[in-house]
C-alpha cells in the first residue's frame, strides 16, 4: 500500500538528519516540500535526486487532489523548511486526506524545534504544552497568555526576533517577572545561545543584545514552580555563580527564584561555599 512519509529535516546543524529520513527521501516516488529550493539544497548535500513538488500554505488546497493522485501511484514524502512537518508547518490537510483515502501514514521522526528547546531548557519535561506562535498583537497576546497563566504544565511558545521583546514584556505582565522562562535560539546552529532563568532576566538580557534569528519559548508552568532542586544541583549553581564573580546577595536572589530554596537558605550556602574557597 503506498505510503506518506512525513519526514522531520535539519532546524540547522545538516547533520541532524537519521538514516532513515535519507532513504526514504531517496527512494519515495515524489517529496511534497515547503520550499522546493531550500529542499534542494539538502538533496542535493546528500547526492538525492528525487523529484519535488512544492505544498505551503497557500498552494496546499489546490495540490491536494495532484498529491492523493501521486500516492495512489507511489510512495510520497512530505517535508517542511525544517524540523517535523505539521508542527507550525503544512500537512495537517493533507494527512487528514491521505488518510480518508486509505492510505497508510507514517512518522519518520527527527528534530523539531520545540521538542529542542524543551529538553536542553533546563525545566520541567514530564507535562508540557505547545502552543505555536502567540497572536501577533499585544492585546490577543495577553489573553492567550491569561488563559494558560494558572497551567502546571511547562508552556512552549515560538517568537520571531522582532516581536521577540514585546512577548517578554507581555510574559512578565501575566505571569510575573519571576516565572523561570529559558530563551533557546539559533538551535543547532553556529550561534545557539540559552538564556536561563526568569522573565525578568530574559528581558534584560535582550535589552542588551539585540534579538536576531530564530526563538523558542519555554516558560515555567504555574504551581510547579519553583520545583525544589537537590542539595547538589544548588551547590553547583552557586559554585558557579561565585566562579562567575556574582555578589552573595545578588546569587542568593537569582537562585532563590528559580531552586525553590529559599533566598536565606541559598545565602547561607553562598557563604559556606565562599568560607571554604570555593567547591
Ligand atoms: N516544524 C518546525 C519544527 O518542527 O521545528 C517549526 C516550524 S515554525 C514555522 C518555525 C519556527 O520554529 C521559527 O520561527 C522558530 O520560532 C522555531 N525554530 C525553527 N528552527 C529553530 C532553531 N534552529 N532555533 C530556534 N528556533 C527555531
Amino acid at each position: 500500500m503506498p505510503t506518506l512519509y512525513l519526514v522531520s529535516t535539519p532546524i540547522g546543524n545538516l547533520e541532524d538528519i537519521t538514516l532513515r529520513a535519507l532513504r526514504v527521501l531517496r527512494e519515495v516516488a515524489l517529496i511534497a516540500a515547503e520550499d522546493t529550493r531550500r529542499t534542494r539544497k539538502l538533496l542535493n548535500h546528500y547526492d538525492i535526486h528525487t523529484p519535488l513538488i512544492s505544498y505551503h500554505e497557500h498552494n496546499q488546497r489546490r495540490r491536494e487532489r495532484r498529491l492523493l493522485e501521486a500516492l495512489a501511484q507511489a510512495d510520497l514524502a512530505l517535508v517542511s523548511d525544517a524540523g517535523t512537518p505539521l508542527i507550525n508547518d503544512p500537512g495537517a490537510a493533507l494527512v487528514k486526506a491521505a488518510l480518508a483515502a486509505g492510505h497508510r501514514v507514517t512518522p519518520v521522526p527527527g528534530p523539531s524545534a520545540p521538542l529542542a528547546a524543551l529538553v536542553a531548557s533546563g525545566l520541567p519535561t514530564e507535562a508540557f504544552l505547545y502552543l505555536g506562535y502567540l497572536p501577533r498583537k499585544s492585546a490577543a497576546r495577553r489573553a492567550s497568555l491569561q488563559a494558560v497563566a494558572d497551567l502546571p504544565y511547562t508552556l512552549i511558545f515560538l517568537e520571531t526576533p522582532q516581536r521577540l521583546q514585546t512577548a517578554l514584556a507581555d510574559l512578565a505582565a501575566v505571569f510575573g517577572p519571576q516565572r523561570p522562562l529559558t530563551v533557546a535560539r539559533e538551535l543547532t546552529k553556529q550561534h545557539e545561545e540559552f538564556v536561563r532563568g526568569t522573565v525578568a532576566e530574559a528581558q534584560a538580557h535582550f535589552a542588551e543584545h539585540t534579538p536576531r534569528g530564530e526563538f523558542v519559548l519555554v516558560v515555567g508552568g504555574a504551581m510547579r514552580f519553583p520545583e525544589k532542586w537537590s542539595e547538589a544541583t544548588l551547590d553547583a549553581a552557586v559554585a558557579a555563580g561565585l566562579r562567575a564573580g556574582e555578589s552573595p546577595s545578588a546569587l542568593a536572589r537569582r537562585l532563590a527564584a528559580v531552586s525553590g530554596w529559599k533566598r536565606s537558605e541559598v545565602y547561607d550556602r553562598v557563604l559556606a561555599q565562599k568560607r571554604s574557597g570555593g567547591r
